[in-house]
């Protein structure tokens, strides 16, 4: 495996590539979501390359940008046994070098959910995901769905500019009590942890009832019930939209019921995607 620190180094390594390029981007301190990500990538590629950036354009001012937990020696061993063959670790500068007034804009499906309250949180992933796919260029790139909204817009992204690869969605993986599996899951208190897994019983209980015919309000009333009396959590935002197109409409064929909670250091996310077949019966496609 070889680490590249900089665009110009990754430039030399992929040009010798021959074959399907896999390519999993992560901000790092891998975790097992991470790593179904790359198992992927790696059972579908002649290679495969993880790129570890905490991406400084998608954090907002008061956000965990300085915090966010890093262990590049432990991710690198995990890569290694895994079997990725190539970690592109840019420097902020190296990825940034260029004075530029190019932006890139997520538009109205960034005003939802996280965009919501993360404003231009979107707009930063958008064009860290158009720099590293023009670097990297690979074949296939490998996204989680526990980034439900992430997921939607790169989707869109890729088939606005015709970027010439394949995005693959993966199911989110989770604690063996539900909980998604998260890098910032580390600053939980443990009394938080011990009640984060109720957010993943708030979106299932929200899911059959979304199933067994109750509106889109009377859904997402009970999901924020259900977190607000089992956990300390404060809700930053329980909704359900149609999915990809994230519009607030009780009609459709397929739904993203999500949540979005801050406990005292840490701001979780989770979501469970629901099809609604002809005759409105409703399953689970995760
Ligand atoms: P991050 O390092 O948090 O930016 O995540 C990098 C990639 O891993 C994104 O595509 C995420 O959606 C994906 N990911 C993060 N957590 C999970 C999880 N629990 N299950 C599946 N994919 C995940």
């Amino acid at each position: 495996m070889i680490v590249c620190n900089s665009k110009s180094s990754f430039r030399k390594w992929r040009a010798s590539q021959i074959g399907p390029v896999g390519f999993v981007p992560t901000m790092g301190f891998l975790h097992e979501g991470h790593a179904e990500l790359l198992k992927r990538s790696i059972a579908a590629n002649s290679v495969t390359v993880l790129s570890i950036f905490v991406n400084p354009t998608q954090f907002g001012p008061n956000e965990d940008l300085d915090r966010y937990p890093r262990d590049f020696e432990r991710d690198q061993k995990l890569a290694e046994e895994l079997g990725v063959d190539c970690i592109f670790y840019p420097t902020t500068d190296d990825m940034y070098d260029a004075q530029t007034t190019i932006s890139l804009s997520a538009g109205e499906m960034a005003n939802r959910l996280c965009g919501a309250s993360r404003p231009g949180h979107f707009d930063g992933v958008l064009q860290v995901v158009t720099k590293l796919f023009n670097i990297v260029q690979p074949s296939t790139a490998y996204f989680g769905q526990k980034d439900a909204q992430q997921l939607a817009l790169i989707d869109s992204l890729v088939s606005a500019f015709d970027f010439p690869l394949t995005i693959e969605r993966v199911a989110t993986i989770r604690e063996s009590d539900g909980l998604a599996k998260s890098s910032r899951n580390v600053y939980l208190t443990t009394d938080e942890r011990s009640q984060a897994s109720e957010l993943y019983k708030a979106l299932q209980l929200g899911k059959t009832a979304f199933e067994e015919g109750d509106s889109r309000e009377q859904t997402i009333a009970l999901v924020k019930q259900h977190i607000s009396s089992k956990t300390t959590g404060l809700i930053d935002y329980v909704d359900l939209l149609t999915y990809p197109n994230l519009e607030p409409l009780d009609t459709g064929s397929q739904f993203v019921l999500a949540c979005a909670v801050y406990f005292s250091k840490a701001r979780l996310i989770d979501n469970l995607l629901i099809e609604r077949v002809k005759n409105n019966a409703t399953y689970d496609v995760e």
